[in-house]
């Protein structure tokens, strides 16, 4: 999926920081709105800033700020699970796995209430 610059929820620049895993590595880019109502985060491929390698979506399913977690698209494994916290495979276990499909964040209140009809049915 191409990297984005503007936020699919509220329009604002994402906020942009390089990380580097590991010194002198080739670095990659963190993409981020983290609002009281949204967040989200995205990273780009390593080597490749027009390319993301995953994103990472907060589904709130009440308004108590503690009941949400975390959609995370994999777009190289083409993976979608549902996670407890950011960064998604690789530190949690899922709660879920979804059927993957692309992110469409021109519709973003759609995309969301879509990943809840998912987990309601998963
Ligand atoms: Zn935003």
């Amino acid at each position: 999926m191409k990297t984005f610059s503007h936020c699919p929820a509220c329009k604002a620049a994402m906020l942009n920081e390089v990380i580097v895993s590991h010194p002198g590595s080739v670095g990659r880019w963190r993409l981020g709105c983290l609002r009281i109502d949204h967040e989200i985060l995205a990273y780009t491929k390593k080597g490749d800033d027009n390319i993301l390698e995953c994103l990472d979506i907060a589904i709130k399913m009440a308004s108590n700020k503690k009941d949400r977690v975390y959609a995370n698209w994999d777009f190289d494994k083409q993976e979608l699970k549902i996670t407890e916290g950011w960064f998604g495979p690789s530190f949690y276990e899922p709660n879920a796995v979804i059927p993957y499909f692309e992110p469409d964040l021109t519709q973003y209140s759609n995309l969301i209430k879509k990943m809840k009809t998912y987990m309601v049915f998963s």
